[in-house]
């Protein structure tokens, strides 16, 4: 590294990219583009992010792979063929697999490199990397795209690390495989990880035992061939397609609901919550009319519709009940998609232990002992979640301007402008941040979105001659008021979802994400962008 007279310091590359997912392989490729050098550091062996981590049986994207799919390059798009509607976790990563060598991406990637620190050196205005293992390295600008859903949570279940049996996490799956076949398994978790496994795990298990805290709703996915008019759509008008999905609410082209759901008869909701159930997407179920997610009457009535379809499923009328979510209106937390969930609970050898009635109260070596009973397992699976948006940033030790630590400025949750840069910490960008759309959308819109407007930040400074980038104080005050802003009118904040960070003990309660719609901010960065990037400090 030379020190120049009066110029910054030359960094080892231009940028430090964290993360290679969708987001860090789309970063790199465009920084080559624009003639920046990065470096790429991943804790994995491969590229993938969470398409190599979560291997689980069944694990599958819940957009539909004609949108859950890169759209920046048509010859990529027409190079690549889902087999699909929902894509498992198998042909995902393959298809990422096939980006990194279609862009020679590996070469600039260093795989098995766990960044630990980053620090803001004032003097050289650039980021001193500490990597395990070594050696580190400075770049200028500090990408983190670490992922929203990459960072497990710790187990906070008593004795866990008592069991002698076999013990797996969905989210770090082993590569080789997991044969249940003849075993007494127990499934502890009801998302979305948890609800894609179970049937499956079943399938194989002797016995499979499922412990639930928090009942979620699901739909049937309805897998099968990609959706024809979305390929016919692509295939007639690719550019207006993609471009319809950018300016959607959630990244998916699609019309939103115009009625409330009392403008719609008993007959008419039913109508349409029937045909969304039948099509089997988010997008649809998400949005049968325009109030579901703000008013508490209009939710109830999808609930009501919701648990009548899981009591007509499930025989035994008890497990029933526990499966019926009453906790939480529809929507505040991310619904799933299944195949065969609620019917899983029908065969004979699998059983629902409903954690609100019986407490876990410890891990045994041989199993779950819960307030009533007693359960004994061959193994033992973990779908328990993640901490979800600011676990995998703060987990490095992050230290901006005046030796303030990231982790501090975060105690009572995020702040940011636009969830992609926090003030104090200059030319540190975060794709799909905390308080940006992120994981309330179709995140491959999102991420193209981000990794955009990153990379034209980053050829606007050079072409003007700075150097140095980060939001005023006013404007990360004012997103953060903003962002709450548009929770608030939500039915969001109610519920002890992980957008809410309530999954997590002890991590502040506020809602993680930006709710405003794609479109919306979409309109926002851009605006910013064309304004000369207001609400940014440049140097
Ligand atoms: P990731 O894919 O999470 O990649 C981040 C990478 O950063 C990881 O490989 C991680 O190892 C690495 N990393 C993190 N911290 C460090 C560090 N300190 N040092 C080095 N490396 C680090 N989204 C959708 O829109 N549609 C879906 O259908 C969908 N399905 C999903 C299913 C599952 C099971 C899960 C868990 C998530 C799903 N998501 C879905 C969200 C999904 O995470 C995103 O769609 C997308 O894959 C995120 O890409 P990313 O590159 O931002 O992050």
């Amino acid at each position: 590294m030379a020190e120049t007279n009066g110029a910054p310091t030359q960094p080892d590359v231009d940028v430090v990219v964290v993360g290679a997912g969708f987001a860090g392989l789309y970063m790199l490729h465009k920084l080559r583009g624009l003639g920046f050098t990065a470096t790429v550091l991943e804790t994995a062996d491969d590229v993938g992010g969470t398409w190599y981590w979560n291997r689980y049986p069944g694990a599958r994207c819940d957009i539909p792979t004609t949108d859950y799919t890169f759209g920046f390059d048509p010859d990529l798009e027409s190079a690549w063929t889902w087999s699909e509607k929902y894509a498992a976790q198998p042909e995902i990563l393959r298809y990422l697999q096939f980006v990194a060598e279609r862009y020679d991406l590996r070469r600039d990637i260093r795989f098995s490199t766990k960044v630990t620190e980053a620090t803001w050196d004032e003097t050289a205005r650039l980021w001193r990397i500490g990597t395990d293992p070594g050696p580190g390295l400075t770049a200028r600008y500090y990408v983190m795209a670490t992922g929203c859903l990459s960072v497990p949570k710790d187990l906070d279940i008593p004795g866990a690390d008592r069991f002698r049996g076999d013990v797996y996490f969905t989210s770090r799956w082993p590569h080789e495989g997991v044969d249940f076949t003849g075993k007494r398994v127990g499934v502890v978790g009801t998302g979305s990880s948890g609800i894609q496994s179970i049937p499956l795990i079943a399938e194989q298990a002797a016995e499979l035992t499922v412990f639930q805290r928090t009942p979620n709703f699901s739909i049937p996915a309805h897998n099968g061939p990609p959706p024809q008019q979305s390929l016919e759509e692509i295939a007639t008008d690719r550019e207006g397609y993609r471009d319809r999905a950018k300016w959607s609410r959630i990244g998916v082209p699609r019309e939103p609901a115009t009625e409330t759901a009392a403008q719609l008869t008993p007959e008419e909701r039913k109508a349409r919550f029937d045909a969304a159930v039948a099509e089997g997407t988010l997008g649809g179920i998400l949005a049968l009319w325009a109030d579901m997610g703000t008013n508490p009457e209009a939710n109830d009535m999808v609930r009501d519709l919701m648990h009548d379809r899981i009591r007509s499923i499930v025989r035994d009328p008890e497990t029933a009940e526990s499966l019926c979510p009453k906790d939480h209106y529809f929507g505040t937390k991310r619904p799933c998609l299944d195949t065969g969930y609620y019917e899983t609970f029908n065969k004979p050898h699998v059983t629902l232990v409903d954690l609100r009635k019986q407490p876990i109260t410890t891990v045994t070596e041989t199993g779950i002992e819960t307030a009533e009973a007693s359960y004994e397992f061959d193994a033992i699976v973990y779908a328990t979640g993640f901490d979800a948006m600011t676990g995998a940033i703060v987990g490095v030790d992050i230290t901006g301007v005046g030796g303030q630590t990231l982790k501090d400025k975060w105690a009572d949750g995020p702040h940011t402008y636009l969830g992609l840069q926090s003030t104090g910490f200059p030319n540190l960008f975060l794709i799909t941040g905390p308080e940006s759309p992120s994981v309330l959308s179709n995140m491959a819109v999102s991420i193209e979105q981000h990794v955009e407007w990153v990379a034209d930040c980053l050829r606007d400074m050079r072409e003007a001659g700075f150097t140095t980038i980060e939001p005023t104080q006013t404007a990360e005050d004012g997103w953060g008021l903003h962002n709450g802003d548009c929770a608030a009118i939500t039915l969001h904040p109610t519920a002890n979802s992980w957008y809410m960070g309530a999954n997590v003990p002890g991590k502040p309660r506020v809602f993680l994400a930006y709710i405003g719609g794609v479109d919306a901010y979409r309109a926002v960065c851009d605006e910013v962008r064309e304004k000369g990037y207001l609400g940014f400090r440049l140097n």
